[in-house]
């Protein structure tokens, strides 16, 4: 074993924990599963909550329900076994003068090393009954003497996540030994912000420094309750002096008051923030310096005809984001922008103009969609739009390509179902012609090799990763970069995930739409609702049934699947014909229900969640949603937002298991609002921004303070003092 000199070239707070005295192998390697490895990593490991010492209960005072902290001495203890051997209750009996307290940790026979007959130990939980007085699992605290009332006791305790054999006390001692060793070493990281900072403020207590309140809007009260408040309430007002960061990692683990725990996370995030957005604009300015853009100004040859003949007006909010587009496409610097719009609000439309301009000015175009369902719906109406103009649409998707050039996309459409594949000839016909190739992520595959490519389209992008996207990007020199998603993305995840990106958004959708209206029923209900839907079939309308699964066998009891509601409904629909699509079929079986759902040869479409994205069938205006509780909100958003496309009014139904009142209330939120944005931050908020972005997103940063769901304004701050670091020439 060698003994590691310290080394006087890393920063005292990088050292290993093994540097502290009393940390051997043995508690480094605990630490260690805690993530623990530096001195930093101990300063910043936060504690679960704080216990208000000053305030102990005796024993004889505890209530029946009421979280209560005492303490007593151990006067018996042991462990019992029964269903032979396989379960185990330990108990230790406290004493404390005015009564007994007895304590059990079920099926955790190792309690026992912790404990000693005589140990003074301290005691917090909630008494689930007084005769004999009984907490279950308490958490617990064996007292000893010396610095007892300095760091134990008498104070708001930091509680801290633990793992096995490592002891509450022992870890809360040495951080508070490290903090007395170390609070001099810790530096405020951007020592050129602190001189834009002003320090002192009103107290006049050098330890704290004022932050320049940035051009936002005023943000007063600082409230933490992040469920109810709107997201402009929530962060701390920006006035509130930041202490140091040395200040506020005491505060974290020792504060003097309730809230100096929160002040402190704010202060610790907001260097995280600050660090991340110093990152993202580093690397767009890198970019900018070394990306000369392709200059893509179109001369509106392709465009004008294309818009006089789509048979609509753009809407406002299409015009004004393609003014933003057009702007980029001519500008220094290849676009990188972000196009944001809710389900149907015209996105496509937008994107198609985008691709024209490339094409106008010689440049080809790559659009990739994350299902071959939507990448061959583009590819219908690409071509539909660009075959008068002459133009060149490709698709390639798993292994196949087709062209359109000079041929209807009704063609096509026939060319989807018929697999039949193109010719070599016709292929090389085309090469040197700048064409639009639409794909799913085969683009990002080898075998795509555009000539000249001016710009990339990314559809729903956050299906793809930040690299897939960057990938594709490659196959040009610094191609424009256009990416397009449906998924409303609460403010605080675009400027974390997109923040180097422009973005834009369509506000409004486009006119003529029939109203869209949700509603949430108990499955119960189900009879009523297969008769309404059988009343809009007769009607002539269509309409999607989603299941949460596609088999019955494994996972959860009580889902229904797809392929088992399929055999039922086939029957029980008819005359009407019911078609099934999910991701276990062949390629072949799901484009030739979906062209069979378009045409209204089918009337019913039974599918899994497969459909969430692009799909776009105006005729259908029903959507049954069963075991709706499965899905996050802003997936039953994008799902409900297959319908309402047609001039006709559409109804959603989201049922949801009987007994599941709480889900119910949950799914409310989308029988009140159609908008995504505001779903969006109800989602991010019950469920966390890892869920809402679904499981594919990668590239979501982790933070240890930071708190994606509340701290839009630290991340507004942030952002602007990292612009600071980065152009410190500006202002
Ligand atoms: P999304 O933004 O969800 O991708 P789409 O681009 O698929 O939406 O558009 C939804 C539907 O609205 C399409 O059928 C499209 O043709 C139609 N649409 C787009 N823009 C307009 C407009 N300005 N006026 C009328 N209909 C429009
Ligand atoms: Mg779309």
């Amino acid at each position: 074993m060698t003994v590691a000199a310290p080394n006087p070239t890393i920063s005292p707070l990088e050292r290993p924990v093994t540097a502290l005295y009393g940390v051997g192998p043995e508690r480094a390697a605990q630490l260690g599963r805690l993530e623990i490895l530096t001195v930093e990593d101990l300063l910043l490991h936060r504690p679960r909550r704080h216990e208000d010492r000053s305030n102990l209960r005796s024993i004889a005072e505890l209530q029946l329900d009421q979280a209560a902290i005492t303490h007593g001495k151990i006067v018996a203890l042991g462990t019992k076994w029964f269903r032979k051997h396989t379960k185990s209750i330990f108990e230790i009996i406290l004493d404390d003068g005015t009564a007994r307290l007895h304590c059990r940790w079920w099926n955790l026979p190792y309690m026992e090393r912790y404990f000693a007959v005589g140990d003074d130990v301290l005691v917090f939980g909630k008494p689930l009954g007084l005769k004999p007085r009984t907490i279950d699992h308490p958490e617990t605290e064996v007292l000893e003497g010396g610095e007892e009332n300095l760091v134990h006791l008498n104070r708001l305790t930091p509680i801290y996540p633990l793992t096995e054999g490592l002891p509450q006390r022992w870890l809360r001692s040495l951080i508070w030994r490290t903090l007395q060793a170390f609070e001099s070493q810790i530096r405020e990281p951007w020592p050129e912000l602190t001189g834009r900072l002003s320090s002192g403020g009103k107290t006049g207590d050098p330890r704290e420094v004022q932050v320049v309140k940035p051009t936002t809007p005023d943000t007063r009260r600082l409230t933490h309750n992040a469920r109810h408040s709107t997201p402009d309430t929530r962060c701390l007002t920006l006035d509130t002096p930041f202490p140091t960061r040395a200040r506020a990692i005491r505060m974290l683990h020792f504060p003097d008051t309730a809230q100096q725990p929160e002040l402190a996370r704010h202060r610790l995030a907001l260097d995280e923030f600050i660090e991340l957005q110093r990152r993202i604009q580093l690397r767009r300015r890198n970019f900018e310096t070394k990306a000369q853009a392709l200059p893509c100004p179109g001369d509106n040859r392709f465009i004008k005809p294309f818009l006089g003949r789509l048979g609509f007006k753009l809407t406002d909010a299409q015009t004004a984001v393609l003014r933003e587009l057009r702007k980029d496409m001519c500008g220094q610097h290849p676009m990188r922008r972000l196009l944001q719009g809710d389900v149907g609000s015209g996105k496509t439309v937008v994107a198609a103009c985008c691709a024209l301009m490339a094409l106008e000015s010689g440049f080809s175009v790559a659009l990739m969609a994350p299902t071959e369902i939507l990448a061959e719906q583009h590819f219908l109406n690409f071509s539909n739009w660009f075959h008068p103009l002459a133009l060149a649409v490709e698709l390639r998707t798993g292994g196949r390509k087709i062209e359109d050039r000079g041929r209807r996309a009704e063609d096509n459409q026939s060319l989807l179902t018929n697999h039949r594949s193109p010719t070599s000839a016709h292929a090389s016909r085309i090469t040197h012609h700048p064409t639009l190739t639409i794909g799913t992520h085969t683009l990002i595959e080898t075998g795509f090799a555009p000539d000249n490519l001016g710009l990339v389209i990314i559809d729903e992008q956050h299906k793809f990763g930040v690299a897939q996207r960057e990938q594709l990007v490659r196959k040009g020199r610094y191609p424009h970069l256009l990416v397009m998603t449906a998924t409303p993305i609460p403010r605080t995840l675009g400027l974390t995930l997109y923040g180097e990106l422009d973005v834009s958004i369509i506000t409004e959708l486009p006119p003529g739409r029939g109203r869209l209206q949700t509603f949430v029923r108990a499955a119960d209900r189900l009879p009523k609702v297969w008769e309404f839907m059988r009343s809009q079939l007769k009607a002539g309308r269509q309409a999607y049934v989603v299941y949460p699964r596609v088999e019955e066998d494994g996972g959860p009891k009580g889902l229904k699947a797809v392929t088992k509601e399929f055999e039922n409904l086939r029957q029980a629909l008819a005359p009407f014909r019911v078609g099934l699509l999910h991701g276990r079929l062949r390629q072949q079986e799901k484009e030739s229900v979906m062209v069979a759902f378009r045409a209204n040869r089918v009337q019913v479409l039974l599918a899994t969640s497969l459909i969430e994205v692009g799909v776009d069938v105006p005729n259908a205006t029903l959507m049954l949603i069963e075991n709706a509780e499965q899905f996050g909100l802003a997936q039953l958003h994008q799902l409900r937002g297959r319908i309402g496309r047609g001039a006709q009014d559409s109804i959603c139904i989201l049922v949801a298991a009987a007994k599941s009142q709480q889900a119910r209330q949950r799914l409310r939120v989308l029988e009140d609002t159609n908008d995504g944005f505001r779903i969006a931050e109800v989602d991010l908020q019950l469920r966390g921004p890892g869920e809402l972005l679904g499981r594919q997103q990668s590239g979501l940063p982790k933070f240890r303070f930071g708190d994606l769901a509340q701290d839009l304004e630290l991340i507004k701050l942030a952002r602007e003092l990292a612009n600071q670091l980065v152009e410190p020439t500006l202002k």
